[in-house]
C-alpha cells in the first residue's frame, strides 16, 4: 500500500509502527456553526482511508478532535448572549448528526480541547524546561528557531519566512524574542473562558491542543496525521515542532492532506461566505450522494462543487443501488439454491474487479479508479444474472458489491426502517383483503413486511408481529 507523504513529497510504502495496527489522528473542526461541505471533505476522505485499512485487516485507532475553545466560538457566544460552552456543545451535536448522515464512522475517540487542558499545561511546562518555550507577561511562546527541523513539513525555509512572508508574521507582538515564535498559552481577556496555569489564568493556543490530544490517545508516535491542506502551515508544522521538541521522537510517520473543495474555483470557506452547509445539501439530496461526489475525485485533487456534478453523482449512485436491488429481487424469486458449475466459473472471474478496486485503493487511495472498478462490476452483475440464476450465486455477487461499496462508506442495501404504526396499518389492510377473499393481496402484504424484516403470526387473539 502506497500513500503520498507531505513530509517527503512522494508516495511511500505504508509500514505500520506496530504490526496490524494503525494509529491515526485527524484534525477536526472548530465548532461555532454548522459544518460546510468543505469541512466534510476531510471527514469523508479520511473515514474512507480508515475503512480501507480495516478492509485490509488492520485495527485502526482513529482519533479526531473538536476544537471547542477558540476566538470564533467566543465571538459567536457573545453575539448570542450565551456561554462559549453552549455554542460548542450545540454544534458538536449538529456535526455528529451530519457525520451520521454522511455515514462517517464515529472516531475511536473524539477528544474535546477543553477537557484536555491539564495535558496542555504539562506539555508547555516540559517545553519551557527544555528551553523550547518562554513566558513573557503571562503569554508563553514557542521558541521556533530552537527547533532545528522547523519547516520540514511545509518545506519552508526560516529565513524566507522571515523576510519574504511578512504577512504570516503577527505584528504588534514586540515582546516575542523572534517574530516566528508562536503562542502556546495566552492570558484571558474579559468574558473569555479561562483556566488556572503556572503562567496566568488563560487558555491554550490552537496548535498545542492537537499535539496533546494525539499523545494522550495514541501515544508519542503515530502512523498517520491528516487534515486539509490549509493545515500544513502553520498548524501541522507547529504541531511537529511542539511534539518532537517535547517528546524527543518523530511525531507522525505519514502526513496526509486533502485538497480543497472549491466553488467557482475558489476555496469554500466561512470567511469568504461562499459555503454550503452539509445540512443545506441534505435538504436536496441524500447525503450518500454528497459522499459519492467527494470520492469521485482523488483526495489530493481540487474538487469544484457544482449542481451538475452532484446530479452526475446522484445518477452514478443510483446505478449501483439499482444493481444491488436487482440482485435482491432476483434472489427473492430464484428457484435454484446452489451455484451451477457455470456460475462457479463465472463467479471466479469477479476476482478481476476486486483486484482493480484494491490496486486503485493501494495507490494512495485512488477512490476515483476504485469507483470505476465498482461500475465495471455493476455492469457485470447486470449482464450476468437473470431469473434462472441461483440464490447462492446472487448472494455472493450481492455480498461482494456490499463489501466494496462499504469501503467507500456507501450503503447499497439500506434496511428500510418501518414504523410500528405503518406495520399496524398494513396488517389491517391485509385483514381486509382476506375478508374480501383477495388472497393475492394479503400474501403480497405479508411478503412486503417480511422483506422489511417483520414476521406475522396468526394467533387466536389476532395477528401479531415481531422483528425477524
Ligand atoms: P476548520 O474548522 O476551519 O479548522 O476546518 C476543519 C477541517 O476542514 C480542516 O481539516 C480543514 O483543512 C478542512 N477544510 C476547511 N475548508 C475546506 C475546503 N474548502 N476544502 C477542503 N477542506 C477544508
Ligand atoms: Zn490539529
Amino acid at each position: 500500500m502506497r500513500l503520498y507523504n507531505t513530509l517527503s513529497k512522494r508516495k511511500e510504502e505504508f509500514v505500520p509502527l506496530e504490526e496490524g495496527k494503525v494509529k491515526m489522528y485527524v484534525c477536526g473542526p472548530t465548532v461555532y456553526n454548522f459544518i460546510h461541505i468543505g469541512n466534510a471533505r476531510p471527514m469523508i476522505v479520511f473515514d474512507t482511508v480508515r475503512r480501507y485499512f480495516e478492509y485490509k485487516g488492520y485495527e485502526v485507532n482513529y482519533v479526531s478532535n473538536f476544537t471547542d475553545v477558540d476566538d470564533k466560538i467566543i465571538k459567536k457566544a457573545i453575539e448570542e448572549g450565551v456561554s462559549a460552552d453552549e455554542v460548542s456543545k450545540r454544534y458538536i451535536a449538529e456535526c455528529k448528526k451530519d457525520m451520521e448522515g454522511m455515514n462517517v464512522k464515529p472516531a475511536t475517540k473524539h477528544p474535546l480541547a477543553t477537557e484536555e487542558i491539564c495535558g496542555m499545561i504539562d506539555m508547555i511546562g516540559t517545553l519551557i524546561e527544555k528551553g523550547y518555550a518562554y513566558e513573557k507577561n503571562g503569554t508563553v511562546y514557542f521558541r521556533t528557531r530552537q527547533f532545528k527541523d522547523y519547516g520540514k513539513l511545509s518545506h519552508k525555509n526560516l529565513d524566507d519566512l522571515r523576510s519574504g512572508e511578512r504577512s504570516l508574521l503577527v505584528t504588534g507582538e514586540d515582546e516575542k524574542e523572534d517574530p516566528l515564535d508562536f503562542v502556546l498559552w495566552k492570558p484571558k481577556k474579559e468574558g473569555e473562558p479561562a483556566w488556572e496555569s503556572p503562567w496566568c489564568e488563560g487558555r491554550p493556543g490552537w496548535h498545542i491542543e492537537c499535539s496533546v490530544m494525539s499523545k494522550k490517545y495514541l501515544g508519542e508516535q503515530i502512523d498517520i496525521h491528516a487534515g486539509g491542506e490549509d493545515l500544513v502551515f502553520p498548524h501541522h508544522e507547529n504541531e511537529i515542532a511542539q511534539s518532537e521538541a517535547a517528546n524527543g521522537k518523530e511525531f507522525a510517520k505519514y502526513w496526509l492532506h486533502n485538497a480543497f473543495l472549491n466553488i467557482d474555483n475558489r476555496k469554500m470557506s466561512k470567511s469568504l461566505g461562499n459555503f454550503r452547509t452539509v445540512r443545506e445539501i441534505s435538504e436536496q439530496y441524500d447525503l450518500q450522494v454528497l459522499r459519492f461526489f467527494m470520492l469521485s475525485a482523488h483526495y489530493r485533487s481540487p474538487l469544484n462543487f457544482s449542481a451538475d456534478l452532484m446530479e452526475a453523482s446522484k445518477n452514478g449512485l443510483e446505478r449501483i443501488i439499482n444493481a444491488a436491488e436487482n440482485l435482491k429481487f432476483l434472489m427473492k424469486n430464484a428457484s435454484a439454491e446452489e451455484m451451477s458449475e457455470a456460475e462457479k466459473e463465472a463467479y471466479a472471474q469477479t476476482g478481476v474487479f476486486t483486484e482493480k478496486f484494491e490496486t486503485a485503493m493501494d495507490d494512495d487511495f485512488n477512490t476515483a479508479d476504485a469507483i470505476a472498478a465498482i461500475f465495471d462490476f455493476v455492469k457485470y452483475c447486470n449482464t450476468n444474472t437473470n431469473a434462472k440464476s441461483s440464490k447462492e450465486y446472487l448472494q455472493k455477487l450481492s455480498d461482494l458489491l456490499e463489501k466494496l461499496t462499504d469501503v467507500l462508506g456507501i450503503i447499497v442495501n439500506k434496511e428500510e426502517e418501518i414504523l410500528a404504526e405503518d406495520i399496524e396499518k398494513l396488517i389491517e389492510e391485509r385483514q381486509a383483503a382476506r375478508k374480501a377473499r383477495d388472497f393475492a393481496r394479503a400474501d403480497a402484504i405479508r411478503d412486503e413486511l417480511l422483506g422489511k424484516g417483520i414476521v406475522l403470526e396468526d394467533t387466536r387473539e389476532g395477528v401479531k408481529w415481531k422483528k425477524a
